[in-house]
């Protein structure tokens, strides 16, 4: 059974300090009142994976994550961080992909392509970030290219590896603008990428591979929106930085 998942991404966002207190809150708050079996995964700044990580310590259900990560295994390139380093520190997730990364740091299907492969062979799960901007919503043309995302960076996987990825479907207009996807819009977007999965590598697998949404994501809309049969969670910015808000979203899985 596919896994269900709620993932912060803090961004650029928190001090140590006040990393340190959100980790807590949220760790306290996730054991006393989270049921079932959904994880919960922290996406912090790389300088806050480590000692939010202390303070999760080895939980079965709270884990860490990357926001991104170097498609190069090591060497000359200032300012970035590698699989192996996120590895050594006992990081299991890694975001890639996010509408920010491709809309200010150029990324494309290409360099994602390579970067899902760097995660994979250091044993790290990639949250691979796909989703349409408003004008291509608009002009019909959102099923096409989320389709074309997800093969561009994730159709040479084998099956075996393409079930360690997990898929976030982030509509770029829904990210940090209040305006979320409705359920049925989501419903609809995740069914497309559980189809075109399945077309590639068969019911099983597609079937296997969690599909989270994220975009503007709150306490209110969040137990509609995981209601949905190929919603597996989500993908949480703004509502993330709050631990009561975050905690109520990873109650309504
Ligand atoms: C995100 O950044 O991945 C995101 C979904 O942000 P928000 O929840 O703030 O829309």
């Amino acid at each position: 059974m596919r896994k269900k998942i709620v993932a912060g991404n803090w961004k650029m966002n928190k001090t140590l300090e006040e990393a340190n207190v959100l980790a807590s809150e949220v760790k306290g708050m996730v054991e006393a009142e989270v049921k079932g079996n959904a994880i919960v995964i922290l996406c912090t700044p790389s300088l806050f994976l480590l000692p939010v990580k202390n303070i999760v310590g080895n939980n079965t259900r709270i884990f860490v994550g990357a926001q991104n990560c170097s498609e190069h295994e090591s060497g000359a390139y200032t300012g970035e961080i590698s699989a192996a380093m996120l590895k050594s520190i006992g990081v299991p997730y890694v975001i890639l992909g996010h509408s920010e990364r491709r809309q200010y740091f150029g990324e494309d299907g290409a360099l994602l392509a390579k970067k899902v492969d760097t995660v994979l062979k250091h044993s790290l799960t990639p949250i691979f970030c796909c989703g349409e901007p408003l004008e291509v919503r608009e002009s019909n043309g959102h099923e096409a290219l989320v389709k074309k995302q997800v093969e561009e960076s994730l159709f040479h996987l084998d099956s075996s590896a393409v079930q360690k990825v997990v898929i976030a479907y982030e509509p770029v207009w829904a990210i940090g603008t209040g305006k979320t996807a409705s359920a049925q819009q989501a419903q609809d977007m995740h069914a497309v990428i559980r189809k075109h999965l399945a077309s590639k590598y068969g019911q099983d697998v597609a079937d296997s591979i969690s599909i989270i949404y994220g975009g503007s994501v709150s306490a209110a809309n969040a137990k509609e929106l995981f209601a949905c049969p190929d919603v597996d969670g989500g993908l949480v910015g703004g509502a993330s930085l709050k631990s009561r808000d975050f905690t109520e979203i990873a109650k309504s899985i």
